[in-house]
C-alpha cells in the first residue's frame, strides 16, 4: 500500500490518498478533485479542469498519466 498526495498529481491540498496500484490512487484523486468543486471549493477548479481535459484527450494525457505512475513506482511501501 502506497500513500500520494492530491498536491503530488497536481492539486492543491495534502489531502493524502492510499492505494495499491497508480490507478487507484489516480482515480481517489479524479473523484476528490470532483467532489471538492462540487462543494465549492474554488482551489481544486483548474486541477479538476485539467483531470478532465486528459480523460477528453487521453494521447495528451499520456505525459501526465505516465509521470505520475512513475512517481508513484517511486514511492516507498507503507
Ligand atoms: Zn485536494
Amino acid at each position: 500500500m502506497k500513500s500520494m498526495t492530491c498536491k503530488q498529481m497536481g492539486g492543491p491540498c495534502d489531502v493524502a490518498f492510499q492505494g495499491d496500484k497508480a490507478d487507484d490512487v489516480i482515480k481517489a484523486q479524479d473523484q476528490h478533485l470532483k467532489a471538492m468543486v462540487a462543494s465549492g471549493d474554488a482551489t481544486h477548479e483548474s486541477a479538476a479542469k485539467s483531470m478532465q481535459d486528459r480523460w477528453k484527450h487521453p494521447v495528451s494525457g499520456m505525459g501526465w498519466y505516465r509521470n505520475a505512475k512513475k512517481a508513484f513506482a517511486a514511492l516507498p511501501e507503507e
